[in-house]
């Protein structure tokens, strides 16, 4: 039996294939869930039509969380077309790429700073407004965002983007605390790093995809798919306990603080 069957989830953060939502959507699809889907701008529309039509949805709405206008329109929609959610998936991280090279003394800008914040950490709240009595119509539901292990240890470059991940981090805490009473849960996957174009914007990115894969536990690095599998999970009644919480589908990175095989090279 696929563990959503029938559930209504709504996916954000599809830019192309690559991207993290793509595998979420995937495998949910796979476990027997109706997906919803929102496009950024009318440059990503189409992308976002043909991904929607290869999972057999007819919902495809724009939303740029910058704009409370998309947020109600959103909202509106939703109601009408399915009136309940079961699922939301937040996958929407964005800062400036001056932002995002060199030591943050000397790139951090305050409107970088809220720039990066606004789309990468308060929307999560703004999307939980805007869905909330959709999700709280639902017995159980549930509401999944994607973080990175910046917003704990250091990496160059990540600057300003790792604070807005620590934000979106007590967002989690703060939403679950909040929701949990009317039946919502809410979690995020803290996944490891994954060639996406989000992630073409971070400086040495293809370094730090090697790094990542000689020191985590596995050996190598997680896809798409993993991600997606950990979401599908997090969405269904078999994570009926959990909220609140931050799961790392890293390969193991974040445990090991030295390597063996570094100590052999
Ligand atoms: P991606 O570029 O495929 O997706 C980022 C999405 O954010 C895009 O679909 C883009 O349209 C959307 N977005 C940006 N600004 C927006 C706005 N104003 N309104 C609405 N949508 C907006 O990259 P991805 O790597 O799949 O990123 C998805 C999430 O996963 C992000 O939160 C990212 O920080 C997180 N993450 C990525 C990695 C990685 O290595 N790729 C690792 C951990 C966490």
């Amino acid at each position: 039996m696929p563990i959503l069957a029938d559930k209504k989830i709504l996916i954000t953060g599809i830019a192309s294939k690559k991207s993290i939502a793509y595998g979420i959507a995937k495998a949910m699809h796979e476990q027997g869930a109706q997906l919803a889907f929102t496009y950024q701008n009318e440059r990503l529309k189409s992308r976002v039509e043909a991904v929607a039509e290869e999972f057999g949805s007819r919902i495809c709405l724009p939303l740029d969380v910058t704009q409370q206008t998309d947020l109600d329109n959103l909202q509106q929609a939703l109601s009408e077309q399915w009136g309940i959610l079961d699922g939301v998936v937040h996958a929407i991280a964005y800062a400036p790429a001056n932002e995002l090279q060199g030591k943050i003394t000397d790139s951090c800008t305050r409107e970088g700073f809220q720039i990066a914040h606004d789309i990468s950490a308060y929307s999560l709240i703004a999307l939980a407004q805007a869905c909330q009595a959709l999700l709280e119509k639902a017995e159980q539901s549930s509401i999944i965002t994607l973080t990175y292990n910046a917003s704990q240890q250091t990496v160059p470059s990540y600057n300003v983007m790792a604070m807005a991940k620590a934000s979106l981090e007590a967002g989690v805490r703060y939403l679950a605390a909040d929701m949990g009473p009317q039946g919502v849960r809410v979690n995020a996957i803290s996944a490891g790093p994954i060639k996406t174009l989000a992630a073409a914007g971070i400086k040495n990115f293809r370094t730090m995809l090697n790094q990542n894969a000689n020191k985590s536990a596995l050996g190598r690095n997680v896809t798409i798919d993993e991600v997606g599998n950990t979401a599908a999970f997090l969405a269904s009644t078999l994570s009926s306990g959990i909220t609140g919480e931050i799961l790392y589908v890293d390969a193991g990175y974040r445990n090991i603080s030295m390597s063996a095989q570094s100590l052999e090279s």
